[in-house]
């Protein structure tokens, strides 16, 4: 790569090189560093003590390379400071503090009910770092749900939380002093794979996240595609005209039809289950989610929740087809609350998708299951806090 500029500007994209480096690698050496970046030994060495100086970076131990002397392998100083990631739900929200090396320090899951009102989770958003945070705050980041300006830190239209045009990111950055990233959940979950997950030699992937909503993000090589801003909407391509109305506005939307709400309201149309009819009832009234309520009906009426996710598993086995068809992935990582359920319906969707795609597109991809759970959807802002405060090299 052909660097230009000023001495001061090469300084500091070297530097930032090294540091990605560090960051990727987690533990490495002086002689690696050179090698991996392009930058000679004798730089690496200066940026490297000066890094120390900072104290963003450390020594931890020699390798256990043999022959010759052991090379001292550095790592991130996961004491210089914390990141906050936070995603915000239906209902609740979800909140880490990592320290510079990505590694979870405390989390917590807080139920804040029906009010969503921006200020109001702002304030327990502040009030979980005033409680957990231990160390000096360098960013932090939010993810929700729907489309959002992340260069502006604007939420432009989030469905589940009744918000349009809430200017999330420069509200909580005066709150909590650091500068805040505002993402799309669904990129921060495919963040995550991208850094430490399923997706870090993949080039060309689909992700799709089953729940209570379905999403969907793209990987175009090797890198998160957000198109003209909100790519991957997967969840709102119709798949029955006048079908269910959905939490867009639209109707027939697969998520409308295939999300947690659907399945609960056909587990509910089809059982003669009178402990589930009374459940359902007094769903509003009780603590129950969804997914409680699913959990209930294969214990209280397997054979109609068997047959509702015989349908589930069609629905979703057409919407992998039709993205295949689509985007010719070499992979497909599927991920989202409904894996807790993935032995009713996930063999069966992909095998329907790997006979129906296209020629042979569909037996070309590569299935996959998150492995990070509920994480997955913080760690992705935290690796994008760290990336865009540390090395992040902007034109
Ligand atoms: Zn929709």
């Amino acid at each position: 790569m052909p660097l230009t500029g000023s001495k001061e500007l090469m300084r500091s994209i070297n530097e930032k090189m090294v540091l990605r480096e560090i960051f990727l690698s987690q533990k490495i050496d002086r002689a690696s560093l050179a090698r991996k970046t392009g930058i000679s030994a004798a730089t690496v060495t200066k940026i490297v003590s000066e890094l120390i100086d900072e104290g963003l970076i450390m020594e931890v131990g020699e390798s256990t390379s043999t022959g010759g002397r052991k090379p001292i392998l550095l790592c991130m100083n996961p004491a210089y400071g914390n990141i906050l990631g936070v995603k915000i739900g239906l209902g609740y929200l979800q909140l880490i503090i990592a320290n510079l090396t990505g590694e979870v320090v405390t989390k917590q899951r807080i139920d804040f009910g029906e009010n969503s009102e921006p200020i109001r989770i702002s304030k327990l958003i502040k009030q979980f770092v005033e409680d957990r945070n231990r160390n000096h705050l360098v960013g932090a980041s939010v993810a929700v749900s729907g489309s959002v300006d992340s260069a502006n830190g604007v939420v432009l239209d989030s469905f589940i939380l009744g918000w349009k045009n809430v200017k999330l990111g420069e509200m909580l950055s005066k709150q909590l002093k650091v500068p805040v990233y505002i993402m799309n959940d669904v990129d921060s979950f495919t963040t995550t794979h991208l850094w430490k997950g399923k997706l870090t030699n993949c080039k060309d992937a689909l992700v799709i996240t089953l729940g209570v909503g379905i999403g969907g993000s793209l990987v175009v090589d090797g890198n998160l595609y957000t198109g003209n801003g909100g790519a991957g909407e997967v969840g709102h391509m119709t798949v029955r005209e006048n079908g269910n109305r959905c939490s867009c506005g639209n109707l027939g939307c697969l998520e409308a039809e295939a999300g947690f709400g659907a399945l609960v309201n056909k587990i509910y149309r089809k059982t003669k289950s009178e402990k589930l009819s009374m459940m359902y009832r007094n769903f509003q009234n009780t603590e129950m989610s969804e997914m409680d309520f699913i959990k209930l009906a294969l214990k209280e009426d397997a054979k109609v929740t068997g047959e509702i996710f015989e349908e589930y598993a069609t629905l979703v086995g057409i919407a992998f087809k039709n993205l295949i068809n689509i985007f010719a992935p070499e992979y497909l990582l599927v991920g989202g609350e409904a894996l807790e359920f993935s032995g009713h319906f996930l063999e069966k969707a992909i095998n329907y998708a790997k006979k129906n795609a296209f020629g042979n597109l569909g037996k070309r991809v590569t299935f996959d299951v998150d492995n990070f759970g509920e994480e997955a959807w913080t760690l992705g802002g935290v690796y994008k806090v760290i990336q865009e405060e540390m090395f992040a090299i902007k034109g």
